[in-house]
């Protein structure tokens, strides 16, 4: 039977088969070296020599291996000398004396070196080779990482009363954001599906539906032009609520974010809490940013610095001078500005319930209370000049849901890959992201985005002009 790498150390004396790869090998003529991993950790282990044909035989097997090869070893684990303990590694007091060899599959040298950091390395070449990128110590460590704090998170809110519910990612496009991708219809040809740019709506008319309390890990698409650590695909922490109001919601959220890193990153010191709060206003004249760094030491990486902001504009003005949402069409106004918005009067002056949640200087998440009223909304879609037509085909299920005794809802999402990058001291969200993408938006492990037969093109009822194709 298999034993885990990390449980070698209470089997002293006992013989063992480990199931790993070969992370160091090191000849010294007589004596063989060989570092090996698991997903469990690393032991080293010698191949001593022997004058038994099985020795020789293994012997014979262990200067063929090299690195990355994946093998059987089966080993007794002896203590060491107590001048070769080193206590500050793992398995540092014992040595695993090699008995038998099954190589399970040879490996082509690697073209990046996977025991380093990996920062050495073009990230084109990482990129490419991902999945060998993933072996370095440093990766597997973000991802266990990550997968803790989804699966804390995801308990945290459950014993909270939640439950999560998956939104369909076939969608409708709707102008509600940043740009959408499409999805050409093959049954219908003509028509397009977009992919979500978040669950915004289906999370409320969950609520509509009576649930109260929704979260999801949703994976949100948005099709905007390369803005350096941005990913055409990432991943919200995304929740509402029922019959709350804007404390409620921020007071949830920062609870858990305090409880997660006291639980997962607990080498890690929050600056002030509660965490501090400042209104757009007061953010824009006191730092300059809608998203300040308010750490009192830069240096720290063990420092984070939350901060709340609050009572942005609702709206901003179009290039064409009109006007759009700052951040969520949905967004109910602050309560004592519902009257301007009823009336469409003063738009500039209208501030929405958003809260946005900053970390370090980054926006870590945001979110609001929405316009449950429909005639509200209605107001909102109207002051941004969109016309029946588009008011019906982009809104027309959410107007008419929120008619049929929807309650009052709010909720916010977190950039889960923002907050990871954070939580694990990386400088871009591709270090969490296990196949993460260009900057330009490119896969270049399979090479997304790639061309289609024209059979494929015929079937969805679609043809690329002449003048865009890749040459
Ligand atoms: N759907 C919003 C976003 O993606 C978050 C929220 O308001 O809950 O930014």
């Amino acid at each position: 039977m298999r034993t885990y790498i990390k449980d070698l150390e209470v089997k002293k004396g006992e013989v063992v088969t480990i199931n790993c790869w070969i992370d160091v090998r090191r000849d010294q003529g007589k004596l063989i070296f060989l570092d090996f991993r698991d997903m469990t950790g690393y032991v080293q282990g010698v191949v001593l020599p022997s004058k038994t044909e099985e020795g020789i035989a293994t012997m014979a097997t262990a200067s063929k291996l090299r690195s990355e090869w994946v093998v059987e070893i089966t080993g007794k684990v002896n203590p060491r000398p107590d001048k070769n303990i080193q206590t500050d590694k793992q398995n540092g007091s014992i040595e695993l004396e090699v008995l038998g060899i099954v190589v399970i599959n040879e490996a082509a040298t690697p073209p990046i070196d996977v025991h380093t950091d990996g920062r050495e390395i073009g990230e084109e070449s990482r990129l490419t080779y991902r999945y060998l990128d993933l072996r370095r110590p440093r990766l597997q460590k973000n991802f266990r990482v990550r997968s803790a704090v989804t699966m804390f998170v995801r308990n945290w809110l459950t014993k909270e009363g939640f439950i999560e519910i998956e939104t369909p990612l076939l969608t409708k496009f709707t102008h509600d954001g940043a740009r959408g991708f499409l999805v050409p219809s093959r049954l219908e040809n003509g028509k397009f599906y977009a992919l979500p740019q978040s669950p915004q709506q289906y999370k409320q008319l969950l609520m509509v539906s009576g649930f109260e309390k929704y979260f999801q890990i949703a994976r949100c698409l948005r099709d905007e032009d390369s803005r350096g650590d941005r990913q055409p695909e990432f991943t919200q922490l995304d929740m509402e609520m029922s019959f709350v109001n804007r404390e409620d919601v921020m007071a949830l959220n920062e609870k858990l974010l305090i409880e997660l890193v006291k639980t997962i990153t607990p080498e890690k010191k929050i600056q002030e809490i509660p965490f501090p709060r400042f209104t757009y206003k007061e953010a824009m004249e006191k730092y300059n940013s809608d998203k300040p760094d308010i750490r009192t030491d830069k240096t720290d990486p063990n420092l984070l610095a939350f901060c709340w902001v609050t009572d942005f504009p609702f709206f901003e003005k179009t290039d064409t001078d009109g006007w759009t949402f700052s951040h969520n069409p949905f967004s109910a106004p602050k309560p004592e500005h519902m009257n301007m918005l009823m009336n469409k009067e003063n738009v500039a002056d209208i501030l929405t319930t958003q809260y946005d949640i900053v970390l370090n200087g980054f926006e870590a998440g945001g979110g609001s209370i929405r316009n449950h009223n429909p005639a509200a909304l209605r107001k909102v879609l109207e002051i941004m000049g969109y016309d029946e037509a588009k008011i019906h085909s982009g809104f027309g299920h959410m107007l008419e849901a929120l008619g049929y005794g929807a309650p009052s809802h709010g909720g916010i999402a977190w950039g889960l890959d923002r907050v990871m990058a954070i939580l694990q001291n990386e400088p871009n969200i591709r270090e969490v992201i296990a196949f993460a993408k260009t900057g330009e938006g490119r896969e270049l492990m399979m090479e997304s985005p790639s061309e289609v037969s024209k059979g494929q093109l015929e079937e969805l009822g679609l043809m690329v002009k002449e003048s865009k194709k890749i040459k």
